[in-house]
């Protein structure tokens, strides 16, 4: 039925304007989720920087400053060496050289005592003594080292604690001899507790670790303190191995130690073989972070929800539309008695297939139906009964035309017009029959019942559209045919007779009865 086909258009435009608006929606989804996601990402890659710049301003603050103090440290033993070897030195008294030796450097707070070592490791002169006492150092770490390494400059030792159970740092230095041989060694403790003031005075935060260790990985500080770390070797951890592997950098890891996520920023202590590090808790980093991804979620979330209801909202609106329209194109083309196609659909649709029929020379056919004594029916059993016969016969006619190119239509009062475009003579007049036919079957199976169907006489024509016809010369012709049928007597078909110089899809004039 066209009436099919033009709702299955109309349906196809409607999920094409669906299909529009949900791509917009979608789109528009997409983009207030890639806003709020930008801006988180904004938010948190500004909180890490700002981490980071604090993080490295107070690890080179403090770097200095161990670089500095340990430089003084050098510089003290240095001159304990160049004075040692100053032949002016070695001839005053010992208290003079003790005190022309060690200055004033073994008044500082954090340093130990100032040893000097023969090339057999005897302490040749100490700075808390005058009498230098009787221990061998030969077998400590540091004096192996310089003894084999003539340029290594200043050493750091692990720490270690003394016999009076304080932690301290050898720090120590190689002195040459005239020819360059092995001259013994000086050496001067640093207290770990100079680093424990130094850290003990840095705030940090929750969760956050500051760090002190040598480049060997051995830990000398942290903060929070923690007393076995000290002097343990943490070289194995993956966090000691990818601060060792450059000199300073950024990374984000896991810490063996405690387990907490940071954001780790190191360098190394400026001229010295020690590294610092400042690790962020991440948590800590991104608190603020957490707090402004709820409320931008919470505001992308809503305004998702919203278009979401908004595109609902005009779908829904859209489709009733569609419906509303659809129903009135319904009713607007529909005869409400019958359900058939009602007269002015019938004209327009004519008109049309007429066009197209002329145009590839197809024949087309009209048939025209009409109820037999239909007014004394009405006049026998009323209006009402009327119109149901009426409705039960359009069901009939609809029933056999079914093709979707035929159009069945209620022409006026008790008649009814199909038009079967592409059909000739022969097959017009087997619908033709089959309508009455199907109206006689249904005529005996109410056989008894005075209010039976009543008979149908139909008219058909057929021609090939051309130049100087009209929609009109088709009906015309079966009309008379119809008129034809009744004056037979009426419960027949008839076939329109086509003049002979019309070009004819087959013979016709051909009844039926
Ligand atoms: P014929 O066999 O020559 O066609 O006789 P007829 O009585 O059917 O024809 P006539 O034109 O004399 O009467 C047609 C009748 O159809 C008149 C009218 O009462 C009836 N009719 C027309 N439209 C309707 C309708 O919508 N409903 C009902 N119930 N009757 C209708
Ligand atoms: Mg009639
Ligand atoms: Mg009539």
């Amino acid at each position: 039925m066209p009436a099919i086909r033009q709702s299955l258009r109309k349906s196809g435009a409607r999920s094409g304007t669906m299909r529009a608006l949900i791509a917009i929606g979608a789109v528009v989804t997409v983009g207030i989720s890639l806003i709020g996601w930008m801006s988180l990402s904004e938010i948190a890659r500004r909180d890490r920087a700002q981490a980071e710049m604090a993080a490295r301003n107070l690890i080179t603050s403090l770097g200095s400053d161990i670089s500095r103090n340990i430089e003084l440290f050098d510089l003290s033993l240095q001159a304990v060496a160049d004075g040692l070897q100053n032949p002016e030195v070695q001839g005053v008294s010992a208290e003079l050289r003790q005190l022309v030796l060690f200055d004033r450097s073994t008044t500082a707070k954090n340093i130990g005592s100032l040893m000097v070592l023969d090339p057999d490791g005897n302490v040749v002169v100490e700075s808390r003594s005058l009498t230098p006492r009787d221990t061998n150092y030969a077998r400590r770490p540091y004096f192996q080292f310089h003894r084999e390494h003539p340029k290594a400059g200043l050493h750091i030792s692990a720490p270690y604690a003394t016999k009076r159970g304080e932690y301290v740092l050898a720090i120590s230095r190689r002195i040459d001899a005239e020819d360059g041989v092995f001259g013994g060694v000086v050496v001067g403790m640093l207290k770990l507790s100079y680093f424990h003031d130094l850290f003990r005075h840095v705030t940090v935060g929750e969760g956050d670790a500051l760090m002190l260790m040598n480049t060997d990985g051995i830990a000398l500080m942290r903060s929070p303190f923690n007393n076995g770390l000290i002097g343990a070797d943490i070289s194995q951890t993956t966090v000691t191995q990818a601060m060792l592997s450059e000199p300073a950098g950024v990374f984000e890891a896991q810490a063996g130690i405690d387990g907490i996520q940071r954001y780790y920023v190191h360098q190394a202590v400026p001229g010295l073989p020690l590294k610092i590090s400042y690790g962020t808790a991440i948590n800590r980093i991104y608190a603020g972070w957490r707090q402004e991804a709820w409320r931008i979620g919470t505001l992308v979330a809503s305004l998702c929800c919203i278009n979401l209801a908004l595109l609902i909202g005009l779908t829904r609106s859209l489709r009733r539309r569609d419906e509303a329209e659809e129903q009135l194109q319904r009713l607007a083309t529909t005869d409400a008695l019958t359900g058939l196609y009602n007269r002015r659909h019938f004209d327009q649709t004519i008109a049309r297939e007429w066009n197209r029929a002329r145009r590839v020379s197809a024949p087309m056919s009209v048939l025209m139906i009409d109820a037999d004594h239909f007014k004394a029916f009405n006049d026998t059993f009323g209006h009402q009964m009327g119109d149901d016969v009426l409705a039960a016969l359009g069901d009939c006619i609809a029933s056999v035309t079914q093709r979707s190119s035929d159009c069945s239509a209620r022409y006026g009062g008790e008649e009814f017009a199909v038009i079967l475009p592409g059909i000739g003579a022969d097959e017009a007049l087997c619908v033709a029959e089959a309508i009455r036919s199907k109206i006689g079957a249904l005529r005996e199976l109410q056989q008894g019942r005075p209010d039976r169907l009543p008979t149908v006489s139909i008219g058909t024509a057929t021609l090939v559209p051309q130049a100087g016809l009209t929609p009109r010369d088709l009906i015309k012709a079966a009309d008379a045919a119809l008129y034809a049928a009744k004056e037979a007597g009426r419960d027949r078909v008839m076939v329109a007779a086509i003049p002979r110089d019309l070009p004819r899809e087959k013979p016709v004039e051909k009844l039926a009865a």
